[in-house]
C-alpha cells in the first residue's frame, strides 16, 4: 500500500489495512517518515487530519523491537488535555498495534487511581495521560518516567488554554534529556511557540 512506502512495518501494515485506509493523509505522509527517523516534529494539524495515526503508526514501529519488561515505566508517553481525547488516541494505538506485543495504557483524573496503581504493577510500553492525574502517579511513585524515549504532546494549544502549562513544565523535568519529541496544535499562539522553542531539537515543520 502507499503506507509501505512511508516505511512502516508489515504487522503495522496489515493493521492499517485491516481499517480500510488506502492512502495516508497529508500529515500522515510528511509525519510518519520524520518520526521513523528519530527526529523532533512540530505539527499544525486540525482534528479530522488524521494526525493521531500520523504519530501512532511510527510510535509502534519505533518500539516494536523492544516491549518493555519493567513494571509502570513506560517509553513512549502522549499528553492529552482532555481525558476523552486520551482515551480515543489509546484506542487507535490498541488498533494499529493489535499485531504487535506492546502494552498500552491510559490514565486520567475524575476516576479512581486504584486500578491505575494496579495496571502500572505491569510492564507499558505506551502511556496515553492527562497531565495532572500523571503528576499524581509520578508524585506516588507508582510510574516511572526515567525511561521514556518519545513524548507527545497532543492539542497542545488546547492544554496550555486549559491551564496545563504547569504541569507540562512539571513532566518536563521528569524525563531523560535524550528523547523525540513530537508537538501537535491546531493553532500557533506565541505561548504554544515559546513551548516549541523550549521542547523542540531541530523539528520538522508540518502543516496541513
Ligand atoms: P484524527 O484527525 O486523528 O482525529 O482522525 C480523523 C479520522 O480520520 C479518524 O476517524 C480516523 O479513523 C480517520 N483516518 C485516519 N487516517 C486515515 C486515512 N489514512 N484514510 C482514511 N481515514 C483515516
Amino acid at each position: 500500500s502507499n503506507f509501505a512506502a512511508l516505511g512502516l512495518a508489515e504487522p503495522i501494515l496489515r493493521a492499517v489495512a485491516d481499517t480500510g485506509y488506502t492512502q495516508p493523509t497529508p500529515i500522515q505522509a510528511q509525519a510518519i517518515p520524520q518520526v521513523l527517523q528519530g527526529g523532533d516534529l512540530l505539527a499544525a494539524a486540525q482534528t479530522g487530519t488524521g494526525k493521531t495515526a500520523g504519530f501512532t503508526l511510527p510510535l509502534l514501529h519505533r518500539l516494536m523491537d523492544a516491549p518493555s519488561k519493567q513494571k509502570g515505566r513506560p517509553r513512549a508517553l502522549v499528553l492529552t488535555p482532555t481525558r476523552e481525547l486520551a482515551a480515543q488516541v489509546e484506542e487507535s494505538v490498541r488498533e494499529y498495534g493489535k499485531y504487535l506485543s506492546l502494552k498500552s495504557m491510559v490514565m486520567f483524573g475524575g476516576v479512581g487511581i486504584n486500578p491505575q496503581i494496579n495496571a502500572l504493577k505491569k510492564p507499558v510500553d505506551i502511556l496515553v495521560a492527562t497531565p495532572g492525574r500523571l503528576l499524581d502517579h509520578a508524585g506516588q511513585k507508582t510510574v516511572d518516567l526515567s525511561g521514556v524515549e518519545i513524548l507527545v504532546l497532543d492539542e497542545a494549544d488546547r492544554m496550555l488554554d486549559m491551564g496545563f502549562i504547569h504541569d507540562i513544565k512539571k513532566v518536563l523535568a521528569l524525563l531523560p534529556a535524550q528523547r523525540q519529541n513530537l508537538l501537535f496544535s491546531a493553532t500557533f499562539s506565541d505561548d504554544i511557540k515559546k513551548l516549541a522553542d523550549k521542547l523542540l531539537n531541530q523539528p520538522k515543520l508540518v502543516e496541513v
